[in-house]
């Protein structure tokens, strides 16, 4: 459950979106040995310039980048909760991830037909976040339905009834579950859990631009996006899908010129990929060896067992202390020896909470 879904209308640049993804993932498939490559979906390398500044002191074999999957969603269109195309299975994948990337078309291409006449990137938002609170409707409904049999005999049952009965008033007026008032009562989030409310998903807007736009910044379709995801709290990235599929084949160098030619501070791909790590409540740690300097992957909040734990169970299990350097502390002084001999390296116990960019090295039992 911890990837990301890319859903949109046809046409607006999903696949070119999840082609440049998954061209990030080959360049850096040789490190990843384990993870099978399947056909929709990327497991997507995120960049963190950190890497590279401790690589730059320890000089390692290899650098390894923490990973985020990404799910290609195609074939959603007007319709696909009521079956169209082949609507509900799509439907249900996106039940499966735990933040949405909507690609919204806002370039003008009379090469490229649109479903749905023209290009109107709000009416598309409307197409498909009003199915995906179609598909939640429906969902709630055969919900209710088992709740009002298991409420005769169930005190639990019967709250939560109350509270499907109220969420479905809402959503009954297309109201996505995530404006519904009571996100935070217990019996909601039980709800949710089992449910996992498709409108209730953290979405990102994948603003797909042309070439001239991204360069001179204006674009009315943006703009249009931008107001709107403001109202709901949401972020937008504007990205040429085109342009990200070139940038991934060139070095770092070559891919920072040709953005700058363009006059573009920081690749659109790269900010979405960044975007959703942070919407994915994840954040890095790293180990910094002769071998490799490697990103580590943990939920924010994650205590120095549990965090040892993604390296290899026995960590938890047989953990004693971890060897603790802050980022800044360690790039300030270096490295290791000095940060030990200046007393920068903390002995940090069990209730340790992990701070993003940490440098760890876990003592243990074995
Ligand atoms: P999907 O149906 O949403 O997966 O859309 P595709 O990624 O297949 O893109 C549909 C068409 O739009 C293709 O011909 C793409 O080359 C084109 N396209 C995608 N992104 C851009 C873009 O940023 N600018 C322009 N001009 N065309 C694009």
């Amino acid at each position: 459950g911890l990837g990301v879904g890319i859903v949109g209308l046809p046409n607006v640049g999903k696949s070119t979106t999840f082609n440049a993804l998954t061209k990030a993932q080959n360049a850096e498939a040789q490190n990843y040995p384990f993870c099978t490559i399947e056909p929709n979906k990327a497991v997507v390398p995120v960049p963190d310039k950190r890497l590279d500044e401790l690589a730059k002191i320890v000089n390692p074999d290899k650098i390894q980048h923490s990973t985020i999957d990404f799910v290609d969603i195609a074939g959603l269109v007007r319709g696909a909760s009521k079956g169209e195309g082949l609507g509900n299975q799509f439907l249900s994948n996106i039940r499966e991830v735990e933040v949405i990337l909507h690609m919204v078309r806002c370039f003008d291409d009379g090469n490229i037909t649109h479903v749905e006449g023209d290009v109107n990137p709000l009416r598309d938002i409307e197409i498909i976040e009003t199915e995906l609170i179609y598909a939640d409707i429906t969902q709630l409904e055969k919900k209710i339905e088992r709740l009002k049999k298991q409420a005769k005999g169930s005190k639990e049952a019967a709250s939560q009834l109350i509270i499907a009965e109220e969420l479905y008033s809402h959503i009954g007026e297309l109201q996505p579950v995530k404006t519904f008032e009571k996100l935070d009562n217990e019996a909601f989030l039980i709800l949710d859990k089992e449910l996992r409310f498709l409108s209730n998903k953290d979405v990102i807007y994948g603003a797909n631009v042309d070439e001239d736009s991204l360069s001179d910044g204006t674009n009315k379709y943006v703009e249009m996006v931008k107001e709107h995801a403001n109202s709901v709290n949401a972020d937008v990235i504007v990205l040429c899908a085109k342009i990200e599929e070139e940038l991934v084949g060139l070095s770092d160098e070559e891919a920072s010129e040709f953005l700058s030619d363009l006059g573009v501070q920081e690749s659109g791909l790269e900010q979405i990929i960044q975007k959703a790590f942070d919407k994915l409540g994840l954040m890095s740690y790293f180990t910094a060896g002769k071998v490799e300097v490697r990103a580590w992957t943990i939920r924010k909040n994650t205590k120095a067992p549990q965090a040892a734990a993604v390296i290899h169970n026995d960590f938890e299990k047989g953990f004693i202390k971890a060897e603790v350097i802050s980022f800044s502390d360690y790039v300030a002084n270096g490295g290791e020896s000095k940060c030990k001999e200046l007393g920068k390296l903390r002995l940090e116990g069990k209730d340790y909470v992990v701070q993003d960019g940490d440098i760890m090295h876990f003592r243990f039992n074995v």
